[in-house]
């Protein structure tokens, strides 16, 4: 079961058809240090807020989905994850930066729960409360589990590397080396060259 953490309150019964940037949290927008909690260990990539400007400067919405097994693992409680989301809020609003909500997923990937990644659950719960037009949104994640959520979604989906799973990629037969970027700005000027093109 897909749940929410932050639904931003201006967009709530907006059904208005959107074009989304589907973000995984934790190695995506900051550095992953491993089931990231603490307020005083969120520390963004130098290009995480020029990359997401130049993708809402084409006029997409932000919203983050995150598997947090921590939760699961009785490491931090759902609170405490809120606590740390509210914090990357504020950032975001600080450059301007809006972001449509925010979906977790609490379980265990033994679980196999629809909600957690690689499973589609949180985009296509995502979909429905927003009416997003999934096939002109993308996705973008620092692991196979992250693209392989969007493509089940029928998201165009990419992979940067600035994730700590260094699990090689390219074992994967769904991997596709032109789908994956050193960094999040390199994959932000990829979309925006997309979109440019068009
Ligand atoms: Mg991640």
């Amino acid at each position: 079961m897909t749940h929410v953490d932050y639904i931003n309150p201006k967009y709530r019964n907006d059904k208005s058809l959107k074009r989304v940037i589907f973000l995984d949290r934790d190695g995506t927008i900051h550095v992953d240090k491993v089931n990231t909690v603490e307020e005083k260990d969120l520390e963004y990539f130098p290009d995480t807020f020029s990359a997401l400007k130049r993708l809402s400067n084409l006029g997409f919405f932000f919203i983050i989905i995150s598997n947090q097994d921590g939760i699961r693992k009785g490491k931090y409680d759902a609170k405490k994850m809120h606590a740390f989301n509210q914090a990357i809020l504020k950032d975001f609003k600080g450059h301007g930066i809006e972001i449509l909500a925010i979906y977790y997923s609490p379980y265990l990937p033994e679980d196999n729960d629809y909600s957690f990644k690689p499973n589609p659950g949180m985009i296509e719960q995502a979909q429905k409360d927003f009416n997003i037009d999934l096939a002109h949104s993308y996705l973008i994640g620092d692991q196979m589990s992250d693209y392989k959520a969007g493509l089940a979604a029928g998201v165009n989906s990419f992979i940067v590397r600035t994730g700590i799973y260094h699990r090689p990629l390219e074992n994967d037969k769904l991997f596709n080396n032109k789908k994956a970027f050193d960094n999040l700005g390199e994959c932000s000027f990829y979309i925006f060259n997309l979109e440019n093109n068009k």
